[in-house]
């Protein structure tokens, strides 16, 4: 595959069924290629997100119905393969690892609120809107994370700690002083 780009969008020929809420018609195909880390030398990994909103249909499943829950991510993962041999070829035989997450893992691994791999979706509405970080009578008490930092991701929640330290500062009547990381200082130093 390395003659591919790391992501390619393509339209499914026909429709896939995910869940009883959601059909999927396009594939995002990320091949990762590019980092020899995740797999041996002569292989690659491939990742591809589905779009899902039905957390207790994969919940229930996960819970009372193994078998099924199973069985379903088996049927997703081999239609997806079908479709990488339509787009690709030369790709079915050669699998020998797959590995389906549904928002029920992400629960499981994460704690996440009903399996959401991100905080609060960004609506026209909301852009990068900050929510409180403190609550209301509740002295000393500062939060950050994804659940106070619309948009969600790790960018989004580093910026938001940011924040928040700028917050305690202000709380301690302290100033609020940053240094750059010793490793850009050490660069610093070395650059003539
Ligand atoms: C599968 C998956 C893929 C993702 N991919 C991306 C991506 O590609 N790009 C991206 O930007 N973002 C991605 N994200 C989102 C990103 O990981 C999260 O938005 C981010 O980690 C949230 O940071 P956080 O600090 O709010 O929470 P967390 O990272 O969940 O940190 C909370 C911490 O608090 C700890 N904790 C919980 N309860 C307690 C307690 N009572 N006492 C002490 N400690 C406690 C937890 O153990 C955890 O370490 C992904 C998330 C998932 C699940």
């Amino acid at each position: 595959m390395k003659d591919l780009p790391g992501l390619v969008q393509f339209p499914l020929g026909r429709s896939l069924i995910i869940d009883p809420e959601t059909i999927v018609d396009e594939l995002k195909v990320r091949i990762h290629h590019f980092d020899p880390t995740l797999a041996p030398p002569g292989k690659t990994l491939i990742t591809i997100n589905l779009p899902t909103y039905n957390y207790p249909y994969w919940e229930q499943l996960q819970t009372s119905e193994l078998v099924r829950y199973q069985s379903e991510k088996m049927r997703i993962s081999k239609a997806l393969i079908e479709a990488l041999e339509l787009r690709f070829g030369g790709i079915a035989e050669k699998v020998e690892m797959i590995d389906v997450a549904t928002p029920s893992t992400f629960t499981h691994f994460t704690n996440s609120w009903k399996g959401s791999f991100e905080g609060w979706l960004m609506t026209p509405e909301t852009g990068f809107m900050n929510l409180p970080h403190s609550l209301p009578r509740l002295k000393g008490f500062f939060m950050c994370g994804q659940w106070v930092a619309v948009g969600g991701g790790l960018p989004r929640v580093m910026l938001s700690g940011r924040e928040t330290a700028q917050l305690i500062c202000h709380a301690d009547r302290r100033q609020f002083v940053t240094h750059a990381a010793v490793h850009d200082q050490e660069q610093m130093a070395e650059t003539p």
